[in-house]
């Protein structure tokens, strides 16, 4: 057999990954394996505009002709059983195999599940997947209660989703605020208001303590605090877990999700992890992060590529990722994980603000409330190196953009 490279999993990370194989001139075969039976499509809709308005026409990631014109073997519907190391096969879940040169791991993440009475009822949904959305849009109709249990991004947006088609929506968060594990405490308060303004009902620091059933369906949701909420529909969006099992089972190294190095290798030689299933040492954040985002799955994608055809470089890209909520486009550069101090451009009253967070004089990350060119202009000073001073801040975003051009220009 001459080079192969299988890449398990065909969301965002895997899909670019085999685009990428190519464009980088790798010559042999590329085969993308997927469990799903849905061509790759973006996700980040899903939560959003897909429940308003179903068209799934405009979701595929690329037209099935780029799979072909590239000699790209598509799998849709085939689950990978197990990696076998040591003659370098996968088996496959309709009995299989598959020799491998090189084997890239996109296996994504799933929806966390609580362990919660009456969690397995009728209409405890979660939303990872085109399928799940299917469901959830096929359920939409006979719904007038929706009861989100998590206030992440997934959760939000979904909250604003379904108050947007009219359903009564309550939101139940046990940390102390929304978005959390995401923004700045700032963006968190915001966040709050404004969809409370929206007609949307949030109750944060209140644990969720079994789903109720009536006619074979939830009907309820019980709180900690002895709250009762009606709900013909609940969305659990608590978070994410790795899908490390494959790995595992191999024997690769695992630290909330597959250990990699900055060129997207794992433990074992010419196995590689990308996505959301990766963790890698993140330069900028200096600590080992798992990202759950499409720059992250996309980017990764693109440098394993290059890894794979024998390209050096470290992997350095800018961390960044965006939520819409109602009439708030969030969006962060960087990874705020150790800052000590803020710095707010704008006025929440208006809608428009970011928080430039800080350790000392560090800029760690941005936090952007529709300022979409304060974001923009993040991700260059990033790029470029630069923290800005407070007095760079104050002075406006034509001055931050500048400060970036003039690095960028300035010799190595
Ligand atoms: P995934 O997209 O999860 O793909 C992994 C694929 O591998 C899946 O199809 C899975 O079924 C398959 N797979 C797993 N195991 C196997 C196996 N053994 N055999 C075969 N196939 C397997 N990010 C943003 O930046 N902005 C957003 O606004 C945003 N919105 C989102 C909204 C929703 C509803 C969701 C679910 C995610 C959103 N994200 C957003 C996150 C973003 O979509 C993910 O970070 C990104 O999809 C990760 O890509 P991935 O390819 O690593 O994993």
């Amino acid at each position: 057999m001459g080079e192969r490279c299988i890449i398990v999993g065909a969301g965002h990370a895997g899909s670019q990954a085999a685009v990428s194989l190519r464009q980088e001139g790798y010559a042999g075969e590329i085969v993308l394996v997927s469990d799903e039976t849905d061509i790759p499509y973006h996700k980040p809709p899903l939560s959003k505009a897909y429940l308003k308005s179903p068209d799934a026409g405009g979701l595929v990631l690329r037209p099935e002709a780029v799979y072909r014109d590239n000699s790209i073997q598509l799998l849709l519907g085939v689950r990978v059983s197990a990696i076998r190391i040591d003659d370098r096969k996968l088996a496959l879940g309709d009995g299989r195999e598959i020799e491998w040169t090189d084997l890239v791991l996109a296996t994504g993440a799933r929806a966390r599940i609580p362990y919660l009475p009456g969690v397995a009822l009728e209409h405890v949904v979660t939303l990872r997947s085109m399928a799940d959305a299917r469901r959830i849009r096929d359920m939409m109709p006979g719904v007038q209660n929706v009861v989100i249990v998590g206030g992440g991004f997934i959760g939000m947006e979904m909250a604003h989703s379904c108050s947007m088609l009219g359903k009564k929506v309550t939101l139940i968060e046990a940390a102390p605020r929304v978005l959390g594990r995401s923004v700045s405490e700032v963006v968190s308060t915001h966040a709050k208001a404004r969809s409370r303004a929206a007609g949307i009902d949030i109750f944060t620091g209140v644990q969720v303590a079994a789903f109720e059933e009536e006619g074979g369906r939830v009907a309820a949701v019980r709180t900690a605090d002895g709250r009762r909420f009606e709900a013909d529909m609940v969305v659990l969006g608590i978070g994410a877990v790795p899908n490390v099992e494959l790995a595992t089972e191999a024997g690769l190294a695992v630290d909330n999700g597959i250990v990699v190095d900055s060129h997207m290798r794992s433990s074992v030689p010419h196995i590689y992890a990308i996505g959301d299933c990766a963790s890698y040492d993140h330069h900028h954040a200096e600590r080992r992060v798992r990202l759950e985002s499409v720059q992250n799955a996309t980017d990764q994608a693109r440098h394993v590529a290059r890894s794979i055809v024998g390209c050096a470089d470290a992997y350095r890209e800018v961390a960044w990722f965006w939520s819409d909520q109602g009439d708030m486009k969030l969006q962060t550069a960087g990874l705020s994980f150790d800052a000590d101090r803020h710095v707010i451009s704008g006025n929440s009253e208006d809608n428009a603000f970011s928080v430039y967070h800080f350790q000392g004089s560090r800029l760690l990350a941005v936090d952007s409330v529709n300022r979409p060119a304060d974001h923009m202009i993040a991700r260059r000073l990033f790029a470029a190196g630069i923290s800005p001073t407070d007095a760079d801040i104050a002075a406006g975003p034509q001055h931050l953009k500048q400060l970036a051009a003039e690095k960028s220009l300035a010799p190595a």
